[in-house]
């Protein structure tokens, strides 16, 4: 035990160009949770005072980064890309041991974060104003953009590359610096991500990373007077706290929280395709994807037909660790994930719907020391359940039965969430009307409900976001300011 300890590395914060421990001097183990005696690596449990320097440091950078031209701040961030990819297998593995998703899903997410980066490096040339004409005509009026200052990022586990990377991108690219505290589960692949911003040669300060408490350093990031913004990803129960904290002290915020996202499976859908896209956006990250589908809306005719056919498919997902070439589902991020899975679980059971297919811990030697759970299909799922009313993160899935794409739309709209929703239908007028009265941020025509562009605006109605949007063009709503400028000779 002793030389395995010992070869495992400790990550640190990065503060003002600096690698640096918790002054604490605390750490703690990132455990697999494929399997919890890996540890994949010790990160810092940080204290106010490092938060402190952090936050100094941004503001010190904060005044020579934002006048650097756009193309120039484009090209560090052109850089990290380069890294990144150069180390894609590297970070990748260290993601499915850190949080669970196969490794194939984990690369596919490093290579979106690259992407992301090499758009936003981009980005640094694009307009950012427009010309008005003004009721003085010898006058010249225009708009402009200018970056917020010092922007703190608190982000979640389900996305340990790709959520930091579509907050931080453009918060440099618009002229801002950062403080990042990533979600302490997914710490270590967060760092690897940090020294590749590191190795890029980005001037010290612009980027901060400190790792531990939301508790302690993500409340920290909400209160602390040289932050002029936040941005979040994470579940709605924190997501309002940030919301409320910014609020009181008068700093913009940007919430991106929880889904409850339906599929509708209409009588005339191409079944195959349904099926496929169910099972994955269901399933696919062990249904931890804030766009995860959750609720299998499917009109009476083909409903017989699709359920057999769902449950074949879904008795043959092979779960285990995600680093193994056949697995195609892996396990709940950690132990307290599995636990909320199982509970929503139980919770379905004894509100009376009817348990089709999974509900169970995986057993047996593969499965004894991670946190496994079962792919789950219920049915009978009436509409005010728990489990068709709340998020539940996990691999499962309510099955309800329709007549109409009325009914389907009433049902799917009847939830506190509005993040992202699809139907499967031909028939153009069902298609419209989807469009037009389903209450999600993402509406989705014969496609999964986890699919995402990272050109394209994203985020949630009702209570899944605050109502802006993340990632593409739309990114500069948060992370800068108009000023609107009168010129008279
Ligand atoms: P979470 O518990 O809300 O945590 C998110 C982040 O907030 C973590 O970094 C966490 O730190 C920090 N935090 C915790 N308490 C805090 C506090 N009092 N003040 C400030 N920060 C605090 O969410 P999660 O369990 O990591 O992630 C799952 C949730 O994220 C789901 O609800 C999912 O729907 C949502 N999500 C949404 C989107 C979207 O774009 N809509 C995308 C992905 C995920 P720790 O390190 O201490 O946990
Ligand atoms: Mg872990």
């Amino acid at each position: 035990m002793g030389s395995t300890v010992s070869e495992t590395k400790t990550y640190l914060n990065y503060v003002n160009g600096e690698w640096t421990s918790s002054s604490a001097g605390q750490t703690e183990p990132s455990l697999n949770p494929a399997n919890r005696g890996d540890v994949v690596g010790y990160v810092q449990v940080s204290a106010p005072e490092d938060l402190n320097k952090a936050a100094a440091a941004a503001k010190e950078a904060a005044g020579t980064w934002r006048k650097l031209a756009g193309a120039v701040r484009g090209d560090y961030l052109y850089k990290v890309s380069n890294l990144i990819e150069a180390r894609i297998d590297d970070i990748a593995a260290t993601m499915t041991r850190e949080m669970g998703k196969t490794f194939p899903e984990a690369k596919g997410e490093t290579a979106r974060g690259i992407a992301i980066l090499r758009y936003y490096a981009g980005e640094g040339m694009r307009k950012i104003g427009d010309v008005i004409p003004s009721t003085d005509s010898e006058a010249l009026m225009f708009t402009t953009r200018v970056p917020l200052g010092v922007v703190g990022v608190i982000t979640p586990w389900n996305f340990p590359v790709a959520i930091p990377i579509w907050k931080i991108a453009p918060a440099l690219i618009y002229g801002n610096t950062v403080v990042f505290k990533p979600a302490q589960e997914t710490a270590v692949t967060a760092a690897k991500i940090i020294e590749c911003f590191h190795e890029a040669g980005l001037p010290k300060g612009v980027l901060n990373f400190v790792t531990g408490r939301g508790s302690v350093i993500g409340q920290g990031i909400i209160d602390h007077p040289d932050i002029q913004g936040v941005t979040f990803t994470g579940s709605d129960t924190v997501g309002k706290q940030v919301g409320l904290g910014a609020l009181k002290r008068g700093a913009k915020y940007q919430l991106e929280m929880g889904g409850k996202n339906p599929v509708i499976v209409a009588n005339d859908a191409d079944l195959e395709q349904a099926l496929e896209a169910t099972i994955s956006g269901a399933f696919r990250s062990t249904g931890q994807k804030c766009t995860a589908t959750s609720r299998v809306i499917v009109q009476s005719g083909i409903y017989d037909t699709f359920k057999e056919q769902l449950l074949a498919k879904v008795k043959t997902i092979k779960v285990g660790d995600g680093l193994k070439a056949d697995t195609w589902m892996g396990p709940c991020a950690s132990e307290s994930q599995l636990n909320t899975v199982l509970h929503y679980i139980d919770k379905g059971v004894q509100e009376g719907a009817w348990l089709l297919c999974g509900g169970n811990r995986l057993a047996g030697e593969e499965y004894e020391s991670g946190w496994f759970v079962e792919p789950t299909v219920f049915e009978g799922v009436e509409r005010g359940m728990t489990i068709a009313q709340e998020e539940i993160f996990g691999p499962v899935i309510a099955l309800m039965k329709v007549e109409t794409i009325q009914e389907a739309l009433d049902i799917a709209n009847d939830v506190k969430y509005g993040l992202s929703a699809s139907i499967f239908t031909k028939n153009i007028g069902s298609m419209l009307e989807f469009i037009r009265d389903m209450d999600a941020g993402l509406v989705r025509i014969n496609a999964e409900s986890a699919g995402v562009e990272l050109q394209a605006p994203f985020g949630g109605m009702k209570q899944s976001s605050s109502h802006s949007r993340e990632q593409g063009q739309a990114a500069i709503e948060f992370f800068t300011s108009i000023k609107t400028v009168f010129v008279k000779p």
